[in-house]
C-alpha cells in the first residue's frame, strides 16, 4: 500500500507542469564591456528558436544603461535595450514580444486578451505561469511579453496568431 502510494507520488512529482523557459539568474558580475550582446541573441535563438526573418534581424539590440530596467524597449523604433546583468535570453524574449505587440492591430490586440482569458480557463501551464508571474502581467502587453518568454513555443497554440514572427 504504502509503496502504491509513494509511486503515485512519484507519478504526479514527474507529470506536474514546469514552466518550460523559467527565470535566469542576475549576473551583477557583468558589465557593459563584459558582456557580448551576440552572445545573448544567439542564446535567445538557440533557446526560443524563433524562425529567421528580417523582421527579427531588423531589431536593435543593444547591452546599455540607458534605462534603469532589466530590458527596456523603444517598440516604435524598434531598439531594445538590456541592463548588462539581466542579459540573457528570458529578458530578451521579453522585450522582442514586445516589438512583435506593437505591429499587432487594436482589434489583434482585443482578440488576444480574450483568447488567453479563455486559454486561462484550460492551459495548465499557462495557469501555472499565471499563479507565479501574475504580478507582472499587469495589462496586456506585460501578459503578452510573461508568456513568450517563459513558455516560448509551448504557449497555448490558440495564442500562436499573435506572436508572428516568435512561433
Ligand atoms: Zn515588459
Amino acid at each position: 500500500m504504502m509503496i502504491k502510494l509513494l509511486m503515485e507520488l512519484i507519478r504526479m512529482f514527474l507529470n506536474r507542469p514546469r514552466i518550460p523557459y523559467p527565470e535566469e539568474s542576475a549576473d551583477f558580475s557583468a558589465t557593459l564591456e563584459s558582456v557580448d550582446v551576440h552572445d545573448v541573441i544567439d542564446s535567445w535563438y538557440d533557446t526560443y528558436k524563433p524562425p529567421i526573418s528580417y523582421f527579427l534581424a531588423s531589431i536593435v539590440i543593444e547591452v546599455s544603461l540607458k534605462y534603469p530596467y532589466a530590458g527596456c524597449c523603444e517598440q516604435a523604433e524598434k531598439h531594445i535595450y538590456l541592463r548588462p546583468e539581466y542579459a540573457n535570453a528570458g529578458t530578451l524574449a521579453h522585450e522582442v514580444a514586445h516589438v512583435v505587440y506593437y505591429i499587432l492591430t487594436d482589434e489583434q490586440k482585443q482578440a488576444f486578451f480574450d483568447a488567453y482569458k479563455l486559454a486561462l480557463e484550460t492551459d495548465s501551464l499557462l495557469q501555472l505561469l499565471y499563479s507565479k508571474k501574475n504580478q507582472s502581467m499587469y495589462n496586456t502587453t506585460e501578459i503578452h511579453g510573461e508568456i513568450y518568454r517563459y513558455l516560448g513555443n509551448k504557449l497555448p497554440k490558440e495564442l500562436y496568431i499573435f506572436y508572428p514572427y516568435l512561433i
